[in-house]
């Protein structure tokens, strides 16, 4: 399974570091890169207080476990559906989920899709646009906190939403993108106006490099 620190760009640094113990990887661009679509004030809560609170709690979690030398990813794939071990999943998935975000979004988002991609796209959906509404729809109805994404499933992409800190890695599915929808990543901007912060984010900020890249 590939890590978000593989799938991003040059830039990006890793996931986790070294010795078991995970880190927050910074931010791929500076914290006022996304306004007016996200605010700065949000990415830094986001990004320096919740991000940096899972792999926190992950790390003292994981003291002493048998999961403690594993990758981000490892930890996810051999902790999903154990309810014993559910606190470390939760926050590992929250921990990945996030790293993996923070590259779906680039200030140079809109509508320019690397040709691969837009195949599939195509294949897929039809066209860009009604994968869009599709995405939206996932990420506006998601009930609760949680998260929408466009997975590889096979040979086909297909829109799909997870719960609080679930992800698609143990469901065998390729995360090409995603959209968080806690209320943490939109409220100080968007109060209960969910459906704006999405739309604003499919329309402004996707990075679909990042999700072309993931194809392969
Ligand atoms: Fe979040």
């Amino acid at each position: 399974m590939t890590s978000p620190a593989r799938q991003a760009p040059e830039s990006a640094s890793p996931a986790t570091s070294t010795g078991g113990t995970h880190t927050l990887p910074p931010l791929p661009y500076p914290g006022s890169a996304l306004e007016p679509v996200i605010s700065e004030e949000t990415l830094s809560f986001h990004h320096g207080k919740h991000h940096k609170t899972y792999v926190d709690t992950l790390n003292k979690l994981l003291a002493g476990t048998p999961f403690v030398n594993l990758a981000l990813e490892e930890v996810i794939l051999r902790t999903a559906g154990n309810e014993q071990h559910a606190a470390i999943f939760n926050n590992a998935a929250q921990a990945w989920n996030h790293a993996f975000y923070w590259h779906c979004l680039t200030p140079r988002g809109g509508d320019q899709v690397p040709a691969p991609l837009q195949a599939k796209i195509k294949s897929s959906f039809g066209d860009l646009a009604a994968l869009k509404r599709e995405f939206g729809k996932a990420a506006i109805e998601q009930f609760g906190s949680g998260w929408a994404w466009l997975v590889l499933d096979g040979s086909d992409l297909r829109v799909i939403k997870t719960s609080n800190g679930d992800d698609p890695l143990p469901k065998r599915l390729k995360p090409l993108l995603t959209i968080d929808v806690w209320e943490h990543a939109y409220y100080l901007d968007y109060q209960n106006r969910r459906a704006d912060y999405v739309h604003a984010v499919l329309d402004k900020l996707i990075n679909w490099e990042f999700a072309a890249g993931n194809l392969r």
